[in-house]
């Protein structure tokens, strides 16, 4: 459940997020798509509380979210975030790039953590990767092994930008495939793709922004079959 209102973010003289108002409920997954340069991004960082906006008011499962830096920071811990590349530490192997955050954050056991991430990279299919190193590891590997670490603390809430922006087909699909079990789980999904194939089959709701507006919001089937924005109109066109 999300409630936004009057949401605005400024970067220089631009608006990137211009009065957006969004009021959800009971959706599990959240999927936002939209043309480049509208604001995806933007509006997913300030969920994760990574960005502060100018104005506006944000509310997560009846919990205001306050931009007090002394809340974002625990706030911040509550969730898990997974980028469109760059997510990985290079310079530690896949095992610990999953137990680091868990020690050194969460303060969690070495023996817990490394069990925890044993178990997630064996769920994630890559069991036998967990010495390597990001650079020793395929695209469609890293970002699995992105998509475990956000999953390690067992938060509810996800984040996921553009997942698979930087991977080709095949392994584009096994990512998608881990997104899938983790909406069976029941976590909280808030994603952002450009697979709309992907979206129709993983979105409780989708959210179509443009120009850092809300455009379109409702039920996948109905949005792509019966788009009644020309924005809309015209993105469906591009991206199908
Ligand atoms: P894409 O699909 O290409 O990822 P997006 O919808 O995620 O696009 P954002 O990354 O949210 O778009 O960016 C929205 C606008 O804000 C863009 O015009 C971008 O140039 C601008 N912008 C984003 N971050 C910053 C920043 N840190 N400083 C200045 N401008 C920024
Ligand atoms: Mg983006």
């Amino acid at each position: 459940e999300i409630n936004i209102s009057n949401l605005k973010k400024i970067y220089g003289d631009q608006v990137v997020l211009n009065n957006l108002e969004l009021d959800i409920k009971g959706v599990h997954s959240l999927v936002i798509i939209g043309p480049s340069g509208g604001g995806k991004s933007t509006l997913l960082r300030i969920l994760a509380g990574l960005e502060i906006p100018e104005e506006g008011n944000i509310t997560i499962n009846n919990r205001p979210l306050s931009f007090k830096e002394a809340d974002l920071c625990n706030y911040r811990k509550t969730i898990g975030m997974v980028f469109q590349a760059f997510n990985l530490f290079p310079h530690l192997s896949a095992m610990n790039n999953i137990t680091l955050p868990l020690e050194k954050v969460h303060k969690i056991k070495k023996d817990e953590a490394n069990l925890r991430a044993r178990t997630l990279l064996d769920r994630f299919q890559l069991g036998e990767h967990g010495h390597k190193y990001p650079s020793q590891l395929s695209g469609g590997q890293q970002q699995r092994v992105a998509i475990a670490r956000a999953v390690a603390l067992d938060s509810q809430f996800l984040l996921l930008d553009e997942p698979t922006s930087a991977l080709d087909p095949a392994l584009t699909s096994e990512v998608l495939d881990s997104i899938l079990e983790l909406k069976k789980e029941k976590k909280d999904l808030i994603l952002v793709t450009h697979e709309m194939g992907f979206a129709r089959n993983v979105a409780d709701y989708i959210l179509f922004i443009d120009q850092g507006k809300v455009l379109e919001a409702g039920e996948a089937g109905p949005l792509f079959s019966n788009p009644q924005t020309p924005e809309l109109k015209e993105f469906l066109g591009k991206t199908l």
